[in-house]
């Protein structure tokens, strides 16, 4: 068998059955994943005088041994060896706990190079690593994620021997350009200096050569996939009515924005392409993103095509369909909402419109596009808040063997980074201006022990007859807790408000119809008070409300205590976040400080990012962000920006294959494909 680079690693010598286990649990498989192991960090070898030393310091140190190791026992289990060596005529003592094995190599009179830890007091070296002295010019070591069943020391073997068999084998895929502009290191060497790090600046441009291939290559499929839908006949090619639309717009009682009227055109000219849709609208909590999603719903009517919306919850789906009622209400435009708390006579009727073409557009949860619901004509789904659906309702809906005109709505504003690496095959439309005349949202941070004074504000708010918030801690750790917490709560503001006020109560464990009713209540100002989960988070819209009211603030992400703050300042009266919390660190104190400094959306998602980093930002198998294996989408956001750009000019110049065939692409921009690629 001719060796390759996907040569399994039981190939390696001291690899048997149970290493191959050990290695498996690291992701290892292959002599290329192995080789791409690459280290997380570098512990510094450089001999340091014992001068420089500081206490505590992780230092190498080298000398003669003026003494042979002496291995003394105490307990059961445990042993120490020591010696002493003459570092400079400066005589150290050396320790080494548990490993008596490195005795034979120490005697008087030998040259030993030795890591450890100093303890400047008693002069002494806490032995951590005995390093070899001859012929290693090597001042750094690379150190690995691992596990219990393989050793640091083994997995660097390992990859030493496959280096030397296999290096000849490893193929730079990238394109020869690339590699010039960029300045980057060949894969080989890559590879080389990622393991066996010669000196700090190969080190840095091996770990970008790294990146930058990381970011290339998958920029490179987004775009691959975008073109394909851009290209492909799949999709339907709308021909609505422009004079409907127009006459739409003059029978609500606003304008458009600008922003607005830009999403909208560039909506219609997807919608109008025989290519499939695939576009996400970010746009503020409140920049009116429902209008925009309402002339799809219209466009594709007028050509006598179906659309199904879909909201995460079923308040949220309940409102957009009021919203649309309402927008509709000069319009003919037949909207029906399906949910699970639909009656089943009710729901029946609805299937069966749907399936005559009776029903233009059906608004629900995701269950729209899963069980048995036939569409006359489906050519057009919109999502709302689509960052809650994941890659898998795409793929339902490819099942399905429909190919709709997507439109993905998201008020929760995606950091660039992230949104051209989740999201890069998409289109983006951004709807960056807000209606006018809204007023901003005053937020203040207060602590817990001012609770009566913000109660005494409250009644002031509910005096106007206006209502408010109460937004519980969140727990993420339990359901349980938060029931308990959320229900505490309730009784708290029910008997600090006294029996006229009307405190309702809303969590996720309660029935659909009960949610529902409570929703309606509040909707209704029949409830002054409603105390939440962050149920409550996305879209609902009560204009009256101008207070939210949110507790241990500090547990929640910058976008989420955004997107609450949302719910308020959504009529014509001045609205208030209050933000109750004790922050336990600094960083807690600057959340706090940011979310009263801003009410710009983009602005809190940048920092959001930056201080939660990516993956808990978003849940990676959720958002189909990749795991890199050193690329981290905060820090190396530089790199990602040249990849990308580079990605998208080479993909620019090549044509469209009818067969899909991504090979094509691929030779055609020069990464060589005859052989097998690294980092693919
Ligand atoms: P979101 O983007 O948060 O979904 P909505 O679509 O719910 O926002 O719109 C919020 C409110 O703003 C709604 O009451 C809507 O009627 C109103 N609205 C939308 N567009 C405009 C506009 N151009 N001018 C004034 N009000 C608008
Ligand atoms: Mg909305």
């Amino acid at each position: 068998m001719t060796k390759t680079i996907q040569d399994p690693v039981s190939v390696l010598s001291g690899v048997g059955a149970k290493r191959v286990e050990a290695l498996n649990e690291l992701g290892i498989v292959t002599i290329e994943d192995l080789l791409t192991h690459y280290p997380f960090r570098y512990e510094d070898l450089t001999v340091k005088a014992i001068d420089e030393i500081e206490d505590n310091e992780k230092v190498v140190l080298e000398g003669v041994a003026i003494s042979d190791g002496v291995v003394s026992h105490f307990g059961r289990k445990r042993n120490r060896l020591t010696f002493r060596i003459n570092c400079d005529h400066v005589i150290v003592t050396v320790t080494f706990f548990n490993q008596p094995f490195l005795q034979k190599q120490i005697q008087a009179g030998k040259e030993l190079k030795v890591f450890g830890k100093w303890d400047i007091n008693r002069k002494q070296l806490n032995g951590m690593k005995l390093l070899s002295v001859s012929g290693d010019n090597q001042n750094s070591e690379a150190i690995y994620h691992t596990t219990k069943k393989i050793r640091q020391s083994t997995l660097l073997n390992l990859i030493k021997q496959a280096w030397g068999a296999y290096h000849d084998l490893i193929v730079d895929t990238l394109p020869d350009a690339l590699l010039n502009e960029y300045n980057l290191l060949p894969m080989a060497d890559t590879i080389y200096q990622m393991h066996f790090p010669e000196n700090e600046e190969f080190t840095e441009k091996a770990r970008y050569s790294v990146i930058f291939r990381e970011f290339f290559y998958y920029q490179l499929k987004l775009g691959w996939r975008k073109k394909q839908l851009k290209n492909s006949q799949l999709g339907s090619s709308l021909d609505y009515d422009v004079m409907k639309l127009k006459e739409f717009f003059t029978t609500l009682p606003y304008e458009l924005t600008d922003a607005q009227k830009r999403v909208v055109n560039e909506v219609c000219k997807d919608l109008k392409s025989p290519g499939q849709m695939f576009r996400l609208i970010q746009g503020d909590v409140g920049s009116g993103k429902t209008v925009v999603a309402a002339a799809a719903i219209l466009a594709a009517k007028t050509d006598g095509k179906q659309t199904a919306f879909m909201a995460p919850t079923e308040i949220l789906a309940t409102q957009h369909k009021e919203s649309l009622d309402e927008m509709f209400e000069q319009m003919d435009v037949t909207v029906a909402l399906l949910t699970g708390s639909t009656k089943k006579k009710e729901k029946d009727q609805i299937l069966m419109d749907l399936e005559k073409g009776e029903i233009d557009c059906i608004v629900g949860t995701h269950a729209l596009i899963q069980e048995g619901v036939n569409y006359h004509s489906l050519s057009l789904v919109i999502t709302d808040e689509q960052h809650r659906f994941g890659v898998n309702q795409r793929k339902a809906l490819r099942e399905k063997g429909v190919n709709p005109d997507v439109l993905f709505m998201t008020a929760t504003p995606i950091p660039r980074t992230l949104s051209i690496t989740a999201f890069g095959e998409m289109d983006v439309s951004i709807i960056d201006e807000m209606p006018k005349g809204r007023k901003a949202i005053s937020t203040y941070w207060i602590r817990p022990k001012h609770f009566e004074r913000l109660m005494s504000f409250v009644k002031k708010e509910l005096a106007k007859k206006h209502q408010v918030y109460v937004i519980s801690p969140l727990i993420e750790e339990s359901e349980t807790m938060d029931l308990e917490n959320v229900t505490e709560l309730h009784a708290t503001y029910q008997s600090a408000l006294g029996p006229h006020v009307k405190v309702g109560l809303l969590h996720g464990k309660m029935p659909p119809a009960e949610k529902e009713d409570v929703m309606s209540r509040f909707q209704d100002n029949k409830l002054h008070v409603l105390v939440s989960t962050t149920v409550i988070e996305v879209g609902v819209n009560v204009p009256n409300s101008t207070l939210m009211i949110i507790h241990d603030a500090d547990r929640f992400g910058l976008a989420q205590l955004h997107q609450l703050r949302g719910r308020v300042g959504r009529g014509s009266e001045e609205s208030f976040c209050i933000l109750i919390a004790d922050p336990k660190g600094e960083k807690g104190v600057e959340r706090m400080k940011i979310v009263t400094e801003t009410t710009d959306g983009f602005v809190l998602s940048e920092k959001d990012l930056e201080m939660r980093g990516a993956g808990d930002m978003f849940g990676f198998k959720q958002s189909g962000i990749p795991e890199f294996k050193i690329a981290d989408l905060v820090e190396d956001s530089d790199i990602l920006e040249e990849a990308r750009v580079q990605a998208i000019l080479l993909m620019n110049k090549t044509q469209f294959y009818e067969d899909n065939d991504y090979t094509k692409l691929r030779q055609e921009i020069g990464i060589k494909i005859d052989q097998q690629p690294i980092l693919d």
